[in-house]
């Protein structure tokens, strides 16, 4: 069984709201969100960060936007505008180390620092 927290919501070995899968990707509800649409899109397979995934996984940084951009459609964002973002290492705030690529909109975003 892996140790990290979004293997384990990909194997569904953990619950999540997923909301969109692909062959590649999972997306599903952030557990503490920060606006009223909040969703996490991860790459199936398991690396670190957003650019460890693209050593590890050519290709697949692709179907993360195009999964956040199904999402933002089936949240109703698409055209009111959404913030996607990675945060990528620890004093950026990454907490959870497998890529993941936020998805929040639902409201006016501020400034990102
Ligand atoms: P980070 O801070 O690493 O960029 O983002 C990790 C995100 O994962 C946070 O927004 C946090 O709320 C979310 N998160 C942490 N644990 C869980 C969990 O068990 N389930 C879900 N759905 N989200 C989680
Ligand atoms: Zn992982």
């Amino acid at each position: 069984m892996s140790d990290c927290l979004f293997c384990r919501i990909v194997a569904r070995e953990l619950p999540a709201t997923v909301v969109h899968e692909t062959d590649t990707t999972l997306a599903f509800r952030d557990i503490a969100p920060q606006a009223p649409v909040h969703v996490i899109v991860v790459p199936k397979i398991h690396a670190t960060d957003a650019v460890a995934l693209t050593t590890t996984a050519p290709g697949v940084l692709d179907d993360l936007f195009r999964t956040a951009g199904e999402v933002a459609k089936t949240e109703n964002v698409a055209d009111s505008g959404y913030r996607l973002l990675f945060n990528t290492g620890v004093e950026a705030g990454q907490t959870v180390f497998h890529a993941h690529l936020h998805v929040l909109g639902g409201r006016r975003l501020g400034p990102l620092a």
